[in-house]
């Protein structure tokens, strides 16, 4: 903690259980970024619509509504939501193995290396960027 050559980043934590959303809160708080949330994948796309960008979503898949794949794709489509990183996330081990989901990380440590890990926008967030063309 306070280590002084850690970036502190923005993340989007969506998922329905309030218990998750405040373990990822406090998680991640802990490591020094700074944490919105949202219960729902249509209010997450709500937020970033919005403009409130961060540097990476993490979503649990299973959610009433729009699902993590689902919200993944939708950000995905959105030609000023492209660029952010999404981390689709479950609990459920068998899911784990069958799709492209992975597990829940479960501790502080290992959250803080996944968005180490995922912000990789982080040093080209200036609105210069070059849009890189994926196609429409
Ligand atoms: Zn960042």
């Amino acid at each position: 903690m306070g280590d002084p050559g850690v970036k502190s980043h923005t993340v989007l934590v969506v998922d329905d259980e309030a218990n998750v959303r405040s373990f990822y809160v406090d998680a991640l708080e802990e490591s020094g970024h700074s944490v919105s949330i949202a219960s729902t994948g249509e209010e997450a796309l709500e937020q970033l619509r919005e403009g409130s960008l961060p540097c990476v979503v993490l979503t649990d898949v299973r959610m009433p509504g729009m699902d993590g794949f689902e919200l993944s794709r939708a950000i995905a489509e959105d030609p000023q939501l492209a660029s952010i990183p999404i981390v689709v996330m479950t609990g459920d081990k068998i899911l784990s193995f069958s799709s492209p989901a992975r597990d829940k990380p479960f501790s502080v440590a290992e959250l803080d290396a996944l968005v180490q890990r995922s912000c990789s926008l982080h040093r080209v967030s200036s609105a210069a960027s070059a849009q890189v063309g994926g196609g429409p």
